[in-house]
């Protein structure tokens, strides 16, 4: 489990504590990675467990297309 200093406040309980936690859902075939709440882990974003946006730059760099975003 991954700590996130973060100043920001979860919407439930207003702490400032989250983590990323990995946790299979019902219906997906991946394991996805929940950003959450430590204190009452209500989840706050998903990201997915391969990180696709740096799949595609590495993909692309290999390729010698210079992606712009
Ligand atoms: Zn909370």
């Amino acid at each position: 489990m991954k700590i996130i200093p973060s100043t920001t406040k979860c919407a439930k309980c207003e702490s400032c504590g989250f983590e990323a936690y990995n946790e299979h859902v019902i219906g997906c075939k991946l394991e996805l990675t929940f950003i959450r709440c430590r204190n009452c882990k209500t989840a706050v974003g998903v990201l997915e467990p391969e990180l696709s946006s740096i799949l595609i730059r590495d993909l692309a760099k290999k390729q010698g297309i210079n992606l712009v975003f």
